[in-house]
């Protein structure tokens, strides 16, 4: 097919409903259909999947898209078919499946009805199915949480590391990568590690203009300090998420004596328990969900007004994820980390048993939290600074949303006075 020929503006609707492309997505997809190798990089929610999806159903040929999660690649492929008559257009192969649905899915491929391809790095390793994909037409490689291939990134898996031989075995076919993951550093590795330095470069902002950053020393009055802020905030969704599933556990409790309908929620609770949390929260059965971060991935509540963090997160990358549940539709939220140097050491410890490379990188990233707590210039600059964004903290949207900002810290009151 003649790229030049393809309306995607009409391909977007006819398959999507989607009268308009979101934010960098037009120029994704035309870098995309014209064979080029593409780098991704949009916040969660930004609408990354349609990147790769509009151009795999426009182009001849099965894009492969390498996912690290059953579940994620089960929800996308459901919502593929839901846009088509055809069953086949997207598959999973996966271990799961039985030779029966394996034939299947081959069959599909090779009769031309399947458009996407959904696979797991580990599977993607298999000589057999090295072997069977060398054989069909493939559109090209789409590679979806890119930052696991990165021991820099908040997800690394050893499987990705693997991908871009793999994918040298294939054919040669454009290899498009797509993360959430901004930090300078990930991306460097990312492209290093996909032999694709000279990928055509999409970068969106970071900047959440509508979340309200905040960080306040912690002491021993924390508890009554978080149900303060609750009852200000009455009746609104928020998550606190904390180091330890104890002190999930204990927090949920604490709020729950304390009049607020408050669940917990973490990887130490059954499945069924945890469902039925995670549902109590969607549903507005409970205003408040106490977690580790276990709870979020995925999760897509629009109007979560606060997310407090009662443990200092591991990294800046966590902690904008994190905060990044906090008003995904537009409106106020509020992100609230309680901050000690004990908790930074006591996470060093956590992390002194693991081998020294890990180490060495968990210490820096921590090193990134302290200064941004400990910092008395606007929030949201330090953190889009981080993500190797520059940020206009006088004209910039958002800029008056953080602590820092709205009561600038004497000392630098005190030193406005000396200039004067
Ligand atoms: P990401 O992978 O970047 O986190 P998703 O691909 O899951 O984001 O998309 C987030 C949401 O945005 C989805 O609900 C999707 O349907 C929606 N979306 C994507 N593109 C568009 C568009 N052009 N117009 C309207 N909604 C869109
Ligand atoms: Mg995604």
């Amino acid at each position: 097919m003649n790229s030049n020929e393809i309306d995607i503006h009409k391909e977007l609707k006819k398959y999507f409903g989607f009268g308009q492309f979101k934010g960098l997505q037009e120029q994704v997809v035309k870098s995309i259909i014209t064979q080029n190798n593409t780098f991704v990089i949009m916040p969660t929610g930004g609408g990354k999947s349609l990147c790769y999806q509009l151009p795999a159903l426009i182009k001849d040929g099965t894009a492969i898209v390498v996912s690290p999660l059953i579940a994620l690649m089960k929800n996308q492929v459901d919502a593929i078919r839901s846009l088509s008559s055809e069953n086949g257009i997207a598959h999973v192969l996966n271990s799961s499946l039985t030779k029966t649905e394996i034939a299947q899915v081959k069959k599909d491929i090779v009769s031309g009805i399947t458009k996407l391809l959904y696979v797991a790095p580990e599977s993607l390793t298999k000589e057999e199915y090295i072997q069977f994909l060398r054989s069909v037409p493939l559109s090209f490689v789409a590679i979806d949480e890119a930052h696991c291939i990165s021991e820099w990134g908040h997800d690394f898996r050893p499987e990705y590391r693997n991908l871009r031989t793999i994918i040298k075995q294939l054919g040669d076919i454009p290899v498009i990568g797509l993360t959430a993951t901004a930090t300078p550093k990930v991306q460097e590795d990312i492209l290093k590690n996909l032999d694709m330095v000279n990928a055509n470069t999409f970068k969106a902002s970071f900047n959440r203009p509508n979340l309200f950053y905040e960080v306040r020393t912690k002491t021993k009055n924390i508890e009554s300090d978080i149900i303060r802020f609750i009852k200000q905030h009455k009746g609104k969704s928020g998550i606190i998420y904390c180091l330890s599933r104890k002190k999930v556990e204990e927090i949920a409790q604490v709020l729950q004596v304390n009049g607020i309908s408050a669940v917990p929620y973490h990887a130490g609770l059954d499945a069924k328990t945890r469902a039925k949390h995670q549902d109590m929260f969607l549903m507005e059965d409970v205003d408040v969900v106490v977690a580790t971060i276990a709870f979020g991935m995925g999760i897509d509540k629009p109007d979560v007004r606060f997310v407090i963090h009662h443990d200092i997160p591991k990294s800046l990358e966590s902690y904008y994820q994190e905060t990044g549940r906090a008003g995904r539709d537009g409106g106020e939220g509020h992100c609230l980390a309680y901050y000690s140097y004990k908790d930074v050491e006591k996470l060093e410890k956590f992390m002194s048993g693991k081998p020294v490379a890990e180490q060495e990188i968990g210490f820096a990233l921590l090193q990134e939290v302290v200064a941004y707590a400990e910092t008395s210039m606007s929030r949201r600059k330090f953190l889009l600074h981080y993500f190797g964004e520059e940020f206009d903290s006088e004209t910039g949207e958002g800029a008056d949303m953080d602590d820092n900002v709205r009561n600038p810290k004497k000392k630098v009151e005190a030193k406005d006075q000396v200039v004067k």
